[in-house]
């Protein structure tokens, strides 16, 4: 049983939720995104993360159409990830398709920058064997040293 934070970005509110692992994450439809998979390697007992990245999520997904398998999603800052401060810490990140190949994974980054659903996407160069997209905070919120690159 997981603790999950959601940050209720139309309330401005907390939520907190208690889910199995094999449950559907808190607004996710169709049970495209479990605690689980959200969770990846984390051995956090609270996870979090915002209601407009699980609605970014299911409209992706949705457009994707079809399972998308998720490598990491969230990570506490000692869990390690792809920067010294990451997206991944404040919930809203993920990494997926460390299965498909290298086309289907550039088809996969081009469609989630033409989706308009994300905020941001790590380029191939930066993520070779996995697609990364996030869905920040750009005017503020965290990490802001993300935005001085
Ligand atoms: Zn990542």
């Amino acid at each position: 049983m997981a603790k999950i934070l959601i940050y209720n970005n139309g309330t401005d509110r907390m939520e907190t939720y208690y889910k199995g692992e094999q449950e559907a994450m808190p607004y996710n439809v169709n049970r495209t995104l479990t605690v689980n998979e959200f969770r990846g390697s984390s051995k956090s007992q609270i996870l979090w993360t915002d209601k407009r990245t699980m609605q970014s999520w299911n409209n992706f997904r949705a457009l994707y159409g079809a399972p998308i398998f998720v490598g990491f999603a969230f990570k506490r800052c000692w869990e390690g990830g792809h920067g010294i401060l990451s997206q991944h810490y404040a919930g809203v990140a993920f990494d997926v398709g460390q299965n498909l190949n290298s086309q289907k994974r550039d088809y996969m980054r081009n469609l989630a920058r033409a989706s308009g659903y994300w905020r941001y996407i790590e380029p191939e160069v930066d993520t070779p064997r996995w697609v990364h997209f996030d869905d920040r905070w750009i005017a503020s919120g965290y990490p802001l040293t993300q935005f001085r690159k």
